[in-house]
């Protein structure tokens, strides 16, 4: 996996500061959780790691590089951003298919991903009809389409039901144990207690706590 560098990184909307000079590491081989409230400022920064949002100022950079500087982003950094609908007419097979077929991955990884997410039985129904916990393991599954070695996900247990929360928190320590970094976002202290192993805490866009799961729950 990759080690994630934020150094500083800084959001500002307008006169709100989203995000206020965060800086914090994400290391492989363990899950990582990014706790806060709503408002906190997690997808922001998500957006801003990813590159798909420029910083008002301060840097992030992955293996020492920065994003837009690595040769195929969706193959190294697979990401789930928050949850809405899949709008499409095709199958979730078709889905993954044509994603796949932009970048260049072949069928048998498509098929790969369908059975890791467990949509075998769903495949070929429309993604658009999808509920909201089938929709969340195809967001997952295009996330891990090209076999990256860092996986971010934002806020993947909202509105799941407790066999869907339980599956994604097995997941997540699997890809970790693959030795891939993983960064996970939510706003449930109990959850990530649960499914990281190192906490980084924001609130107001700032940087609360960066603490190993077990001394934060010592300290609670
Ligand atoms: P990069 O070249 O951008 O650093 P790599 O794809 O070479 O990324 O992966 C770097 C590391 O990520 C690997 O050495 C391994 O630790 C982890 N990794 C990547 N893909 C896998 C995989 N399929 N299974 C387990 N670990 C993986
Ligand atoms: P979280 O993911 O922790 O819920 P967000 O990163 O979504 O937090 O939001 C952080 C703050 O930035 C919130 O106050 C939100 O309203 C604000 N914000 C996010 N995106 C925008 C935007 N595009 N324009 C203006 N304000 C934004």
């Amino acid at each position: 996996g990759h080690m994630i560098e934020a150094r500083g990184l800084t959001k500002r909307y307008g006169p709100k500061t989203a995000v206020d000079d965060l800086t914090f590491t994400v290391r492989p081989g363990m899950v990582t959780g990014f706790l806060g409230p709503n408002g906190a400022g997690k997808s922001t920064t998500m957006r801003m790691v990813v590159g798909l949002d420029a910083p008002s100022s301060g840097t992030v950079t992955v293996n020492g590089k920065a994003y837009a500087e690595h040769a195929a982003p969706l193959r190294e950094v697979g990401v789930l951003l928050e949850a809405r609908a899949v709008h499409t007419s095709r199958t979730a097979e078709n889905h993954l298919l044509a994603l796949a077929a932009t970048t260049g991955i072949g069928r048998k990884r498509v098929k790969e991903v369908i059975d890791l997410v467990g949509l075998q039985d769903v495949a070929s129904k429309r993604a658009g009809a999808f509920s909201l916990g089938m929709g969340q393991r195809l967001g997952i599954a295009s996330a891990l389409l090209g076999d990256p070695a860092t996986v971010m996900l934002d806020e993947p247990v909202n509105g799941l039901d407790p066999e869907g929360i339980l599956w994604i928190r097995t997941l997540l320590k699997d890809l970790a144990a693959e030795g891939r970094t993983v960064f996970v976002s939510s706003h449930l202290m109990s959850e990530m207690a649960l499914t990281a192993d190192h906490l980084i805490v924001v609130g107001r866009g700032r940087l609360i706590r960066d603490v190993s799961v077990q001394d934060f729950i010592q300290s609670a």
